[in-house]
């Protein structure tokens, strides 16, 4: 799956919602929040992304990594 990390925060551009051909992009307070289970890797939202807050999972920084397992909480009904 692809992560949304840090750098989203208080942005919340929205473009990679556009892009998302599953509908797998969720709007939290203060980030957007990719479903884990859901995303098909298709890799469409990255490049739109403004602030460069979007990466595959196995290449999220190091001090990233929190994030999948956030989104995985955070996303936990849907
Ligand atoms: Fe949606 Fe594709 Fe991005 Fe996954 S990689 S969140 S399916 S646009």
């Amino acid at each position: 799956a692809y992560v949304i990390g840090t750098n989203c925060v208080d942005v919340k551009d929205r473009a990679c919602i556009d892009e998302c051909p599953v509908d797998c992009i969720y709007e939290g307070d203060r980030m957007l929040y990719i479903h884990p289970g859901d995303c098909v890797d298709c890799g469409a939202c990255e490049p739109v992304c403004p602030v460069q807050a979007i990466y595959p999972a196995d290449s999220l920084p190091a001090e990233w990594q929190w994030h999948l397992t956030a989104a995985a909480e955070v996303l936990s009904g849907h």
